[in-house]
Order: structure tokens, then C-alpha cells, then sequence
């Protein structure tokens, strides 16, 4: 069974389990308002009891196909939040309220919306993991040398000389984006058509990027018109062309959004992080907020989903106990609740809230409040810990990031090194070509790093045209292999001026942590060994020692 398949079977799973439970929580709200009626003075705890069961059908019911028992719910739970239940005639209303939810229990629930939801939140799943670009270009010189650049940042380029080769490929497997030569020998827009005929064939938008000597008005317009999304003259720009590629792809340095769920449900807890995960979302779904502060250690989500009414500490004092945590006091929280009355939310959102979602939530609105949110959420964090060229970490978020990892290896968790990486002679690059150019080469070292690294790697832009990468989890002898291969990748990458083409290249000093570091002598070892790097000639890596 494929990933895509388990899903749907999971939700389908989850939804049985709702069916199959469904007779036993009515048993036990009809119990609990026995329990309510025969209390003599005192009834608060049992009404609790019972307001709790309600609120829980209340909250699951709509979202597992049970739409007018969840409304019917709801109903009575406001019922009886509001009314004297010593008084006969109210505790008779509550009786016939009962009783049609008993009715509406043992009725079908709508299967078909239920299904459809499903389909629907299924078609959002990202397609994750095609790395395929072909090259439809009949200079072999240079599309053997896109192939090689592309490959350097991780992309499976495929070139074809002509046509007929290029239709094969597309018969076998789609590729994520084409890049396609405008001038073929057999026509002067030749590509453009091609690019055309593909399209249609496989009754799909694959994204083309045009290259091509020509600039003009015409070439420009046949281009867009066979779908190009960009356009590229020669000599060709590889930082440019990845850059659209990633863009293309989906594949940006981002990591998919990671969601906590926090609801007493477990089914509809459930159910959530599930749905979340069709849409290519990493959720963890805890139903005890108990759980909450060693949860968020082991996977520190994007934003919380929190129901607010749960039995023995409400998603409002979670929310507050999680700020206390100086290191959670900017995460987000969502709250995610029956609740419709306006002076409950903003009460809420001004106890440490960001933002509310009413249940019951249909699976799409679901995928898309939260994949809006986790964006937003991102970019604002983004805007105050990243590096505005490069979209790394800055030096005060570094620092910060190398400081958990520090706590880390002195728990005697993992082993950490720090990697200091400078750009040789950048000086010349910016006063022969310009800084622009020079921007460039800091993006495009930039780039190779992230994608090369493991997401769970520190990346940052120290300052200039210096970077700093922590490392964990492996010896300083691992790590000098990899700084070592980044280092000959980024020497080969081919960058493009106006007046020609240019290699760079880099020196980098690592230093491990031990016992005889602090953070700040760990980074100053680390850029002793940068500096032997360079004094030794430059294009090195040098271990600290
Ligand atoms: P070395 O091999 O010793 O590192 O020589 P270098 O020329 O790279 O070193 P130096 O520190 O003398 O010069 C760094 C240059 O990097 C100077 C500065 O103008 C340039 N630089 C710093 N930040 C940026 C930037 O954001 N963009 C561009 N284009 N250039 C930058
Ligand atoms: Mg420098
Ligand atoms: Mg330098």
C-alpha cells in the first residue's frame, strides 16, 4: 500500500472506530444525566460529567459524517449550561433533547460527505521526492554542463538531443520542470513548440524554462506561450536557473510545517494530525496536556492546535503554562474549539492565543486554515531570524541555535562541531563583476549548503561572505569529510558575469566540542582554523587541533 493509500485507510479506520464507539458513549450519557437527575443537593460534579461527554460528541460528531447529531450536540449542551435543572419542567426539555440524540445516534451518518472530504484533502498532498529535470538541447557541450551543475544541487537532469528522445522520456516518467533550448537545428522555434506538443500529450502542466541566445520580443512570446514560466539567455546563469528550479519544484530550503495537537479526543485527536499529514504536514497528536512540555521538547512543532475544553486543565492554562517557558513565549497557539461565544475567545486569544478555528472543521478548511497560519507564522519568524539575502540564520539566531546544541552535547546526547566558512579572495570577485554579482556567489554558496546539509544541521550566514554550519551526531572526522566535499562541489559551480564566466572557491576551520570549550573559545578554535586555512593557500578545510 502506498503512503497516500494508508492515509485514506487511517481516516476511513478512524472513522469506523467513531461508529463503533458511538453506542457506548450514548450509554454513557444517558448514565450521566441519570447521575445528574438523582444527585440530591450537589449536582456541579455530575453535570460536569455530562457536560464534558457532550462537549466531546459535540466537538466529534460532524467531523466523522454524524452532522446533525454534532449540531444536535451542541444544542444541548448550550441547554444545559444555561438552564436550572432543579426544576422539573427544564430537566423534562433536557429528557426529549436527550432522546433525539439518542434518534439521530442510531441514523446513518452521511457517508458521502465524509468521503468526499477525504478525496479532497488527499488531491492537497504535496508530491513529494521528484527530482527529474530533462534538458531538451542539441549543444551536448553545454547540456552535459547543465546536467553537472543542476546534479551539484541535488536535481536528476536528464539531457536530449532531440524530440523523439525527449517524447520517450515523458512516456516513462513526468518530469518536475523542462528546460528547453528555444533555436533547435530543425527550426529557429522549435523548442517552444515542443514544449507544447509534451504539455498536451500528457494532460499535464509540466513547468518549462526557456534558454536561449535570442532575446527578442518574438522569442519571449512563443515561449510564454508553450508555458514557459521563465526565461533565461545564454550564456546561462546556474544560480538563476536552480533558483527557478526550486521554485518550480516545491523544493525550497522550507521543511514541511510541523503541527501539535493537543485534544482530550484521542479519535478526533486523531483524526486532525492525520488529515494534516495528507496535505505533507509533520503532526504529533497528544489528548493529555500533561504530556505538553516534554512533547514540545522532543518535537518542537510550527504552531499549536489546541482544543480549549478539556476535563482536568483547559487548552487556556495549557496555553499559559507553555508560555512560562521563556523558549516557547513566541510559539503560536490556535485554538481549536466548540466555543462560539465571543467573549470566551477573546478571553482566550488574551491569555497567550494566536488565533481560533471553530469545530466542528471540515477536513479542507482544516488543511487550509492551518497550512495558511503555519506559512504566516513562518514568514514572521522568518523575518526576524533569517538573513534577508540568503534566507539563513543570522549571527544572533546562530548563536542561540548553537547554544541549545550545546546543552545537547552536554547531556552527553550528541556530538557537536562548529564550521567556519569564508569565501577566498571574495574582495576580487565584487571588483571585477560587481557586487551584484558577487550577491550572487553568497547565494548560490548559500544554497549548496542548505540543501546539501541534513535538515537537523545549524546553517547560517555569520556575516559578509562568512558562514557557520554546526554539525551534530557525527566525529570531527566525518565532518571534515563533508565540509570537504561542499567545499570541492562549491569550487566546481560555474558563475556567470557579463563578461564571462568564473569559478570561487572557500576555506573552512572546524573545531569539535569538548570539555576544555566554552561556546566562545568553540567558535574562536573554529576560526583559528580558518585562518591556518588560508594562510596555508586558500580552497582547504583545516581541522583544529
Ligand atoms: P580572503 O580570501 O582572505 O577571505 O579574502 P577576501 O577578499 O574574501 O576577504 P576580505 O575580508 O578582505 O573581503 C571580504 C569582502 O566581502 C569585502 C566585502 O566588500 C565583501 N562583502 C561582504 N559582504 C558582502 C555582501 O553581502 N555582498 C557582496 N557582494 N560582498 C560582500
Ligand atoms: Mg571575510
Ligand atoms: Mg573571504
Amino acid at each position: 500500500m502506498d503512503k497516500r493509500a494508508a492515509k485514506i485507510a487511517k481516516l476511513q479506520a478512524l472513522s469506523t472506530q467513531f461508529c463503533q464507539q458511538l453506542p457506548h458513549r450514548m450509554q454513557e450519557i444517558a448514565q450521566a444525566w441519570q447521575q445528574v437527575k438523582q444527585a440530591d443537593n450537589d449536582q456541579s460534579d455530575s453535570i460536569n460529567t455530562l457536560l464534558h461527554l457532550i462537549h466531546s460528541l459535540a466537538g466529534s460528531a460532524g467531523t466523522f459524517g454524524y452532522i446533525r447529531l454534532g449540531e444536535k450536540a451542541r444544542y444541548v449542551e448550550l441547554e444545559l449550561q444555561q438552564r436550572d435543572l432543579e426544576k422539573t419542567n427544564n430537566s423534562r426539555l433536557i429528557d426529549e433533547a436527550l432522546q433525539h440524540l439518542q434518534q439521530l445516534s442510531e441514523q446513518k451518518a452521511d457517508e458521502n460527505s465524509y468521503h468526499n472530504k477525504i478525496e479532497q484533502s488527499i488531491e492537497e498532498e504535496i508530491s513529494e521526492g521528484n527530482k527529474d529535470v530533462y534538458i531538451l538541447e542539441d549543444n551536448t557541450l553545454l547540456a552535459s554542463e547543465i546536467v553537472k551543475q543542476l546534479e551539484y544541487f541535488g536535481y536528476q537532469a536528464c539531457a536530449y538531443e532531440t524530440a523523439q528522445a525527449l517524447r520517450k522520456a515523458y512516456q516513462q516518467k513526468l518530469p518536475v520542470a523542462l528546460i528547453a533550448d528555444i533555436v533547435l537545428p530543425d527550426g529557429d522555434l522549435k523548442g517552444p513548440k515542443i514544449a507544447k506538443e509534451l504539455n498536451a500529450l500528457s494532460n499535464k502542466n509540466i513547468p518549462v524554462i526557456f534558454i536561449s541566445v535570442r532575446s527578442d520580443w518574438l522569442a519571449r512570446l512563443t515561449a510564454l506561450r508553450a508555458g514557459g514560466v521563465a526565461y533565461i539567455s545564454k550564456p546561462i546563469d546556474f544560480s538563476q536557473l536552480v533558483e527557478q528550479l526550486d521554485k518550480l519544484s516545491g523544493r525550497t530550503i522550507e521543511h514541511p510545517y510541523r503541527v501539535l495537537v493537543v485534544d482530550d479526543t484521542p479519535l478526533l485527536a486523531e483524526h486532525y494530525a492525520t488529515v494534516l499529514k495528507t496535505a505533507g504536514m509533520e503532526t504529533q497528536a497528544i489528548t493529555d496536556p500533561a504530556k505538553l512540555l516534554d512533547t514540545l521538547a522532543e518535537f518542537p512543532p510550527d504552531f499549536i492546535l489546541m482544543d480549549i475544553y478539556m476535563p482536568h486543565c483547559t487548552g487556556i492554562e495549557a496555553a499559559q503554562v507553555i508560555r512560562q517557558h521563556s523558549s516557547y513565549q513566541s510559539l503560536p497557539i490556535v485554538y481549536l474549539s466548540t466555543e462560539g461565544a465571543l467573549q470566551k475567545q477573546l478571553e482566550a486569544l488574551s491569555v497567550g492565543g494566536d488565533d481560533f478555528l471553530k469545530k466542528p472543521i471540515s477536513d479542507t478548511h482544516l488543511i487550509t486554515a492551518v497550512s495558511t497560519r503555519a506559512k504566516r507564522f513562518r514568514e514572521l519568524n522568518a523575518l526576524m531570524t533569517q538573513d534577508s539575502l540568503t534566507g539563513l540564520l543570522n549571527h544572533i539566531n546562530l548563536k542561540l541555535a548553537l547554544e541549545r546544541e550545546l546543552a545537547c552535547w552536554q547531556r552527553h546526547e550528541r556530538l557537536v562541531n562548529f564550521v567556519m566558512i569564508d569565501i577566498d579572495k571574495f574582495k576580487q570577485v565584487n571588483d571585477e563583476y560587481g557586487h551584484p554579482i558577487g550577491d550572487r556567489v553568497i547565494k548560490s554558496l548559500a544554497r549548496l549548503l542548505s540543501q546539501r546539509l541534513r535538515k537537523t544541521d545549524v546553517v547560517a550566514r555569520y556575516g559578509g561572505e562568512e558562514f557557520a554550519i554546526v554539525l551534530t551526531n557525527i566525529n570531527v572526522d566525518q565532518a571534515y569529510v563533508l565540509v570537504d566535499g561542499l567545499r570541492e562541489t562549491f569550487s566546481k559551480l560555474e558563475h556567470v558575469a557579463d563578461i564571462g564566466m568564473f569559478k570561487c572557491t572557500f576555506s573552512a576551520g572546524i573545531a569539535q566540542m569538548s570539555v576544555k570549550h566554552d561556546m566562545f573559545s568553540l567558535i574562536k578554535s573554529a576560526d583559528e582554523a580558518l585562518y591556518q586555512a588560508k594562510s596555508n593557500g586558500r580552497n582547504q578545510v583545516v581541522v583544529y587541533s
